[in-house]
Order: structure tokens, then C-alpha cells, then sequence
């Protein structure tokens, strides 16, 4: 009977797009190494902690008030990081930052998408567009990839022009196959969206950047230029080391960063938030520092794995996709009783794992091995 405790949320009059559906999430377990969510294993350095927190406090001495509804000088500082490591100008006003690059993917469907509207992107790729079109009543449009996760230009443009999507995503390095795109496709996407939906407008297309940074490649940022329905979208959750901060950002015409003011909550990034992403933006040099690391650690990663005889997915991000496994699942169990968890990310016959430090990738590389001598 309505009032009494009800078992979960199906027995609530929950909206039926969300019946019988689990929440978004790796299994968070305790195991010796842990490389299954794409996190930087470097913990922020002494300095950048203890700078964290002179500013934190003095963020602290002003709690009493609302912080900085458009977090002004966290944006300066994104445009400047921006500009400066992609070699492209950004403005303050091209720049807008949210709680995680999640959240600026939800404000981008919010101010765009919506019910009534559509969404399209190249599967398998980062589950949480289509989780987060769900959650704005945007329908989801799967776009086709190649057997090798590369996107054929031809197709992708066919599917744009068939579905006539009103949002576009490209993840360039893709989550999970760590496969990058190229320029000339994204154009020709913009090109083939803008063409299909020329009757309302256009549509947006968001290239998500989030391991923008681990790229053997330039950043697409500057196709922003002159292209008002493009955004580029990026986080601090990588490249800093920061994925507990909370801090993702996105690139584009100003009057994108517009839109999602009409769509953001008000204050939504924290006085704490705005003042530890700032003083992360001070140790740039050595966070970036890290990231060369990494990438040596992930082409290790991706030559070690071959050479134990499994198939590995070229990557451009800071994990690597290997296979191809009879049962995927299988072989994530057993690497996991080996004390090492990965990543089942459901593509049939891969697993993904994520560039540790080096003793950590030597640990999983060692089961690796191991396992595929027992399966020889
Ligand atoms: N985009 C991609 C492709 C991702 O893999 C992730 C994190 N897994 C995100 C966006 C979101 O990251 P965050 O919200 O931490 O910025």
C-alpha cells in the first residue's frame, strides 16, 4: 500500500525509461591492482596537495557566501591551458566547466537533446552517452564502427543522414577500444549533421576529449574554429590525476556556452571545487609530466600484450583493449583471482585495462602471461 516501505525504486512510480535498470558503475573492489576505470595511478605530488589546501582554506574564509556562479578565473585558466597545449587561442567565454565531464555531456543533452530529440554515437563507446540521453529523455542512435573499432567515415556518414541526429557524439580516444579519430572524418560528420537537420537548425556534435591528452595525435580542438555546433568536451579527471575533484570542461562558440546556462543549476561548481581545480592548473608542467609516463607505460603495455599472444586494439588513450577471448568474462575472472582487476566492458571477446604505474602494469602483465600459457 502507498506509505509503507516499498523494496526498490520499480515499486516507486519512477518514469518507465528507468524500470528495471541499473545504475552506471565498475565494480569497485578491493584487490592489489586495480586497473579497471581508466584513472591516473599517480597520486597529485606533496606540493599541489599542500597548495590544494591554502587555497581550499581560503575558499573556506568565504563559505558564507555562494562561489562564483560562472567560475570566471577557473575559466580563464582552462582557455589558457587550452591555448597553450593545443596551440590553438581559446577565449574565456569558448570555455564552460561543470562537476566532471559527465555533467557537461548532461547540461550539452539538457540544452540540446531532450524529448522529441535524438542522439547518435559509434558503438561500442563510452556507455554513459547513451546513460545520459536516457536520463534527459533524448532518444539513442547506435552508429556503426568497423571489426577493427575504427569509424568508416562512409558508414558514419550514412547513419548521420539516415537518423538525422540533433547531437552527434564522437569519442576521440575512444572509451573502451582506445581508437582515435581523425580529423577529416569529424569534418566530415559536422558536414553530413549540419546537412541533415538544415530545415531546424543544425545539430550539435561533441567530440569527447577526455584522454585528449594521452593521444599520439593533436587534439581536435581547433575544428572548433568557425563551427558553432562543435564542442569539444574534456576533463580533469585523467590528465591531472584528479578524478576525485569533480571537473570536466568544454571548448566551443560562445554561444554554446550560453545555451547551457539556461540548463545549468545555479552555483552548481563548488567555492572547493573552483579552488582545487585552480591550484591543480598551477602544477600543469608536472601533471603533464605524469601523462608522458603514462603513454610510455600504455605502448608498453599494448607491445608486452602482443607479444604474449593476445590481440591489442591501437591506442591513443591511457588503458589498452586486448583480446580476443573465447569468453571475455571468463578471463577477467581469472585475472581478478590473480589479484588484478580490469575491465568487462561487454564487448564480445575483449577486456580493457588501464595504464598503471610500472610495477603495477609489470603485475598484470605477469598474469597475462601466465594465463595464456595455461590456455596454450
Ligand atoms: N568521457 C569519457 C570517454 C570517459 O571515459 C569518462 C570517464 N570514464 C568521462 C567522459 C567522464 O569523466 P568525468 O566525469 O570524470 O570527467
Amino acid at each position: 500500500a502507498p506509505g509503507t516501505d516499498p523494496g526498490g525504486p520499480d515499486e516507486l512510480p519512477v518514469r518507465d525509461e528507468l524500470r528495471g535498470k541499473s545504475p552506471y558503475g565498475a565494480p569497485q573492489l578491493d584487490v592489489p591492482v586495480r586497473l579497471n576505470t581508466n584513472e591516473n595511478p599517480y597520486p597529485l605530488p606533496e606540493p599541489l596537495v599542500a597548495r590544494i589546501a591554502e587555497r581550499v582554506a581560503d575558499a573556506a574564509r568565504s563559505l558564507n557566501r555562494y562561489p562564483d556562479r560562472d567560475a570566471v578565473e577557473l575559466r580563464t585558466g582552462l582557455a589558457e591551458y587550452l591555448t597553450r597545449t593545443t596551440g590553438h587561442p581559446v577565449g574565456r567565454a569558448q570555455v564552460w566547466a561543470a562537476n566532471g565531464s559527465n555533467e557537461v555531456l548532461q547540461q550539452l543533452l539538457q540544452a540540446f537533446g531532450g524529448p522529441g530529440r535524438t542522439a547518435l554515437g559509434f558503438e561500442p563507446s563510452y556507455s554513459m552517452h547513451a546513460l545520459i540521453a536516457r536520463g534527459t529523455g533524448t532518444g539513442w542512435l547506435s552508429g556503426p564502427r568497423r571489426d577493427d573499432f575504427t569509424i568508416d567515415t562512409d558508414a558514419a556518414v550514412r547513419a548521420v543522414t539516415e537518423h538525422r541526429p540533433h547531437v552527434v557524439f564522437v569519442c576521440s580516444p575512444n572509451n573502451p577500444t582506445g581508437t582515435a579519430v581523425d580529423a577529416d572524418t569529424v569534418l566530415a560528420l559536422y558536414e553530413a549533421a549540419q546537412a541533415a537537420r538544415a530545415d531546424s537548425g543544425g545539430a550539435l556534435v561533441v567530440v569527447d576529449e577526455a584522454y585528449g591528452e594521452f593521444s599520439h595525435g593533436a587534439s581536435l580542438l581547433p575544428l572548433i574554429e568557425g563551427r558553432s555546433r562543435l564542442v569539444l568536451s574534456r576533463t580533469m579527471s585523467k590528465a591531472f590525476g584528479a578524478a576525485g575533484l569533480r571537473l570536466g570542461y568544454l571548448a566551443a562558440a560562445p554561444a554554446v556556452v550560453d545555451a547551457v546556462q539556461l540548463v545549468r543549476l545555479p552555483y552548481h561548481l563548488s567555492a572547493v571545487t573552483q579552488a582545487t581545480a585552480l591550484a591543480a592548473l598551477e602544477f600543469t608542467d608536472t601533471l603533464l609530466g605524469y601523462v608522458e609516463q603514462l603513454k610510455a607505460e600504455r605502448d608498453r603495455l599494448v607491445a608486452e600484450l602482443r607479444a604474449a599472444g593476445c590481440e591489442v586494439t591501437d591506442s591513443d588513450a591511457n588503458f589498452v583493449q586486448f583480446g580476443r577471448f573465447t569468453d571475455a568474462h571468463a578471463f577477467w575472472r581469472r585475472l581478478l583471482d590473480e589479484g588484478v582487476l580490469v575491465r568487462d566492458n561487454g564487448v564480445p571477446g575483449w577486456l580493457r585495462v588501464s595504464a598503471g604505474t610500472p610495477a603495477e602494469n609489470d603485475a598484470f602483465l605477469d598474469a597475462v602471461r601466465k594465463l595464456m600459457k595455461e590456455n596454450a
